[in-house]
Parts: structure tokens; C-alpha cells; sequence
């Protein structure tokens, strides 16, 4: 695939699945953003490990994408440094799991502020310049349990990824025929997010999966890959699973 000339922006791209899809991104030469929050040192050693690499445009940037500010302020230095944005990576996410009981209104209110709210506010702000520019494409990273529903213990995560979905649908419906807008919904992923899990559940969880294992983010990311490319002309409104056969 060669993606020359086009410029991507991946939110929460420090670490885990958000960095795979700036590496698979620039592997095929395209320019990337990075977006951090609170991991500042892990996304500088990114970007200068992708520059010396691939030999791509890299910009890092800061910004908490469930604050306005900070998200119109990345987009418009993004479009000052690279004079427009082709694909948006809606990536960024949190997860605080606990048991049923002890759910509050407060660790609800960041996930959704984080998982929906920062996909939409994202959105909004740099599909203005897809529309400008006539072409674009966004890909949500949605979850397996955005579409099923398998442990309370997530249930604000799960509400926030099934509101995801529903983004995808509007925004593909507001932005067409010029911006593809999809969703990849992933099942279980090796990354951080995962590492407090306890040995036991985790082969629970694997014999529940065909493939017998979970998957890497490189993974899903060459999904992403398929979705940010012209391959996916067509798709629009669509939830890929990448589940490894849940
Ligand atoms: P991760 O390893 O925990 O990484 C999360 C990323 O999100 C970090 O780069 C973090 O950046 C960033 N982030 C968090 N809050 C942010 C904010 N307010 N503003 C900007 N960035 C923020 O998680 P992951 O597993 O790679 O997950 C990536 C996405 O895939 C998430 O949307 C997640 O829900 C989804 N997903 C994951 C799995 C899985 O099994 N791992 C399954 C399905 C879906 P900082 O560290 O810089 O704050």
C-alpha cells in the first residue's frame, strides 16, 4: 500500500494499539500524527523511532481528547504544519473495570468522556477540513463489547463503545459521499489495558476464542490499514469484528 502524501492522525498513540497503527501507517508511507495524554516520553521515543525508520513526516502532540481546547488546538496545528488531515485514527481509550457494586457516576462520566465524547469531538474538528478538502477517512476504534454484552464489570466501557458504533453510523450518514467512516471493533488485545488481568480468566477467555490466543495489536492494526486505504472505497457505516473468532 503506499499512502505518500497522506497525513494521519492516531489519538492515544503512545502505547498499545494506537502505536501499531502509527508503525503499520508509516510502513507505508504515510505521515503521521501522534496524539498523547499523559505518556509524553513514550510518544517522543515513537515518533523519533518512526522518523529514523520509515523516513516520514512525524508531528507528536499533547492533547486530552475530551477537552475541547486541546482538541481544536491539535487540529489546527496539524493543519499550520502539514496543511491538511486524509485520515483520523479515533483510538484513544480507558477502561476502569470494577465489580457491579462498586460502579460510580464519576469513573462512568471519564470513560464516556474519553471513549465518546473525544471520538466525537475529534471528529467534528478535523472532519471540517475533510469536507473543505473533499476527501477523508475516519476509523473509530470501537470493542467486541460495544456489540455484545459479556461482563458487567464493563458496563460503562461497554456503553461507551455501543456509543461509538452509533457515532460511526452518523457521522458516515452527515459526511457522505466525501468521508468514509468506520468502525473496527476488536475482541481481546495484548496491550496494557489487559495487564491486570489474573492468569486464570485469561485462559477462560482464550478457550472461548478459535484462534486460541489473543491478538496482537499489529493486528488490528492492518485493519486500520485496509480502512485508511482506498481498498475500502465503498465501506461506509460499517463495523469490522476483529475478534479472532469469539
Ligand atoms: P492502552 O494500551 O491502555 O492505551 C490507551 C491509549 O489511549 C494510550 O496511548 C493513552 O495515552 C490514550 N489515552 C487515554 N486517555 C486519553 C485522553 N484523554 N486523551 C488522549 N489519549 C488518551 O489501550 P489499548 O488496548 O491500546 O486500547 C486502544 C483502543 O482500543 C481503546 O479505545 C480501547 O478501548 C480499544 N480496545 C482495546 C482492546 C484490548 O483488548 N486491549 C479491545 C477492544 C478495544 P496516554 O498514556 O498518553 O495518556
Amino acid at each position: 500500500m503506499n499512502l505518500e502524501n497522506m497525513n494521519a492522525l492516531v489519538t492515544g498513540a503512545s502505547r498499545g494499539i494506537g502505536a501499531s497503527i502509527v508503525e503499520v501507517l508509516a510502513r507505508n508511507n504515510c505521515n503521521v500524527i501522534i496524539n498523547y495524554n499523559n505518556s509524553e516520553k513514550e510518544a517522543y521515543q515513537l515518533g523519533e523511532y518512526i522518523k529514523n525508520k520509515y523516513n516520514v513526516k512525524v508531528l507528536t502532540i499533547k492533547a486530552d481528547v475530551s477537552n475541547e481546547n486541546d482538541v481544536k488546538n491539535m487540529i489546527e496545528k496539524i493543519i499550520s504544519e502539514f496543511g491538511k488531515l486524509d485520515i483520523l485514527v479515533n483510538n484513544a481509550g480507558i477502561a476502569i473495570d470494577t465489580l457491579f457494586e462498586d460502579k460510580t457516576k464519576e469513573n462512568f462520566q471519564k470513560i464516556l468522556d474519553v471513549n465518546l465524547i473525544g471520538t466525537f469531538l475529534v471528529s467534528k474538528y478535523a472532519s471540517k477540513y475533510m469536507l473543505e478538502q473533499k476527501h477523508g477517512k475516519i476509523i473509530n476504534i470501537s470493542s467486541t463489547n460495544g456489540i455484545d454484552t459479556f461482563y458487567p464489570m464493563s458496563l460503562d466501557y461497554d456503553a461507551s463503545k455501543a456509543g461509538v458504533i452509533s457515532l460511526t453510523k452518523n457521522f458516515a450518514k452527515e459526511l457522505a459521499p466525501y468521508i468514509n467512516v468506520n468502525a473496527v471493533a476488536p475482541g481481546w488485545v495484548n496491550t496494557d489495558m489487559n495487564k491486570e488481568l489474573d492468569e486464570e480468566f485469561i485462559e477462560e477467555e482464550i478457550n472461548k476464542i478459535f484462534m486460541k490466543r489473543f491478538a496482537e495489536p499489529e493486528e488490528i492494526a492492518n485493519v486500520v490499514l485496509f480502512l485508511a486505504s482506498p481498498l475500502s472505497s465503498y465501506i461506509t457505516g460499517e463495523v469490522i469484528r476483529v475478534d479472532g473468532g469469539f
